[in-house]
């Protein structure tokens, strides 16, 4: 119930902000934010209006069905220095009776001034790559966002991109269709940084067609009749088509729980984007090396469609794994 739903009897009476159930008691919560140590006129206005919004209700001044038991006044601060504000010294005797800081708001008191110290996970515009995801790691089970498993991969990636085991060792608690799927996604960004590079080499001209080893041409899937687009498009067409899939809201709206029936779909994706890493390896080697020595994403594609069964062995052909077999002469035809 938020400050225009709870009705009161007079117009323009002091609110509070809203009001909710916690552990089936009802409590009324104000919110402030303080952003000095000077601000304590400005708490003692807040409290003066809670002391006059908890004495209409008790008054039943207002028609409100809302009766809060308890009220909180919710205050953030800047930083662990101005939470330092001489709480006690604020006059807390109220005409409705004593409003005292109990514990519950003591609390809340030292959890904002924890949550303001804790390092904020952005990159904001204007970040210098030295700086770029310069934060420290956090636990999983500290993450508290939606997107908590891309953060983890992402976090374990930038450890250490040479640890595929680890990069692919799923949290406890987390799905196997959610880890896949935010795998895949992963996969799909870091595929656009070696598609950027080939820009630079694989032209119409000489990659007229989409091909690995010269034993199959690959079709593009992302046209009503798929058709054989030229290897650069190729690649762009896919990661574009892989893109429109993994952020479908049809097939998944949610990123933390996937129906089956999507997660099936991710199998082909992998067919299809593998052919980038394929066609890179066998006509553009020396990119291809350059890219897989700054990032492991072949082997780590590799790896990851092995150990979730999504592609078949036969169609892995570029040997970049040492119990892989290496495809002696098929590829110099
Ligand atoms: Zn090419
Ligand atoms: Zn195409």
């Amino acid at each position: 119930m938020t400050e225009n739903e709870i009705e009161y009897h007079l117009d323009g009476g002091p609110l509070v902000d809203y009001v909710c159930e916690i552990h089936s008691k009802v409590v009324a919560v104000s919110v402030t934010r303080v952003m000095n140590k000077n601000a304590k006129g400005l708490l003692k206005r807040k409290l003066d209006g809670i002391a006059a919004a908890t004495e209409k209700q008790k008054q039943k001044l207002h028609k409100s069905n809302a009766k809060w038991e308890r009220l909180i006044l919710h205050v953030w601060v800047q930083n662990e220095e101005t939470a330092k504000i001489g709480w006690g010294g604020l006059g807390l005797k109220c005409n409705g009776g004593e409003i005292s800081f109990n514990r519950q708001i003591a609390a809340m008191k030292m959890k904002m001034a924890d949550g303001n110290s804790a390092v904020l996970r952005r990159n904001r515009p204007g970040t210098k790559a030295e700086d770029w995801c310069n934060w420290s790691d956090e636990a999983f089970e500290e993450m508290d966002s939606t997107l908590a498993v891309q953060q983890f991969i992402q976090q374990a990636i930038r450890k250490d991109f040479t640890n595929i085991e680890e990069i692919l060792t799923p949290p406890e608690g987390v799905e196997e269709g959610v880890w896949k799927y935010e795998h895949l996604r992963q996969f799909c960004m870091e595929l656009n940084g070696l598609c950027v590079k080939l820009q630079t080499e694989c032209h119409p001209e000489q990659c007229s067609q989409m091909t690995a080893t010269e034993q199959w041409i690959f079709l593009c899937a992302a046209h009503k009749t798929p058709k054989e687009c030229p290897a650069i498009d190729y690649t762009r067409h896919t990661l574009d088509g892989a893109a429109c899939l993994l952020n479908s809201n049809k097939y998944f709206p949610s990123r933390v729980c996937i129906k089956e029936s999507s997660v099936n779909k991710l199998g082909s994706v992998c067919r299809r984007v593998y052919r980038i890493f394929s066609h890179a390896y066998f006509h553009h080697r020396t990119l291809f090396d350059e890219y897989e020595n700054e990032t492991y994403l072949c082997r780590r594609f590799t790896k990851f469609v092995t150990k979730y069964n999504l592609m078949s062995k036969d169609n892995l052909i570029v040997p970049i794994l040492e119990d892989q077999n290496a495809i002696d002469g098929e590829s110099e035809a």
